[in-house]
């Protein structure tokens, strides 16, 4: 009877974990010690903080370098239309180095508790996304971190290759809110992750999401009142530039 006891008490915790909301630090817990986003300093940040994870932007450079970067501007250089040397010598508004995937991969190893979750942007030619989309998850494998990376993007064509190209269980959403839940179910994504404005407007995706076993991401909530909203409403995630409000709201 108590290991009964113990085991349904277990149950209900487990449940109870795994429905709570959870935080991403949008381009990383960046609003602290002077960090900036989409930094080395800002995913530390979000590890230090123990948020679920933390998000990044990857652009390819002219000679097939993946960096970490929003674009599609460094400074006065088009990210994907410029030498990575070239980006590189122009440091971020704080000084540190404009990271490589690579580097990222190497700081994410450090502490798999905080997933990365991977933005691919859009890229001129969708065979030049289908090859970012086949280096990034070759060096995904290569740091060992299968499973505790994420993915995500706007253009279906990214969205539609990591399915095929990535390992099984992949973890893929569709960022731009134009696709019903069922119809992202359909193309083997496995979750939605849309604008605050967008899942406001279409409150009963999260219901739609839920039943069809898809995770619901929603970005970039960083007003009180919406964070509140999105809790309420018991998204899986919530992509915030504000963690530290987020994780208040939460009680933690
Ligand atoms: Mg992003």
């Amino acid at each position: 009877m108590k290991k009964f006891l113990t085991l349904a008490l277990c149950l209900v915790a487990s449940t109870a974990v795994f429905a709570q909301t959870q935080v991403i630090a949008h381009r990383g817990f960046h609003a602290t010690q002077n960090s900036v986003r989409n930094s080395l300093s800002a995913l530390k940040h979000a590890q230090d903080l123990g948020a679920y994870g933390s998000e990044c932007d990857i652009n390819e450079t002219k000679d097939g370098v993946l960096i970490v970067v929003h674009g599609p501007m460094h400074g006065e250089y088009r990210v994907q239309e410029t030498d990575f040397a070239t980006l590189r010598a122009k440091a971020l508004e704080n000084g540190e180095v404009l990271p490589t995937l690579d580097e990222y991969l190497e700081q994410a190893a450090k502490n798999t508790r905080t997933k990365l979750i991977i933005e691919i942007k859009d890229h001129n030619t969708p065979s030049r996304e289908t090859r970012v989309v086949k280096n990034i998850l070759a060096a995904v494998k290569k740091y060992k971190l299968v499973d505790d990376v994420e993915y995500i993007a706007f253009r279906q064509h990214v969205c539609d290759e990591l399915v095929k190209y990535g390992p099984k269980g992949i973890k893929v959403a569709y960022l731009n809110g134009t696709l019903t839940p069922e119809y992202c179910k359909d193309l083997g994504y496995t979750g939605i992750d849309y604008n605050i404005g967008v899942m406001q407007k279409n409150p009963q995706w999260i219901k739609q999401c839920k039943d069809l076993g898809l995770i619901v991401n929603v970005w970039t909530v960083n007003d009180p009142e919406q964070i509140k909203w999105c809790i309420d409403q018991k998204v899986d995630y919530i992509t915030t530039d504000n963690p530290l409000e987020v994780n208040r709201q939460l009680g933690k």
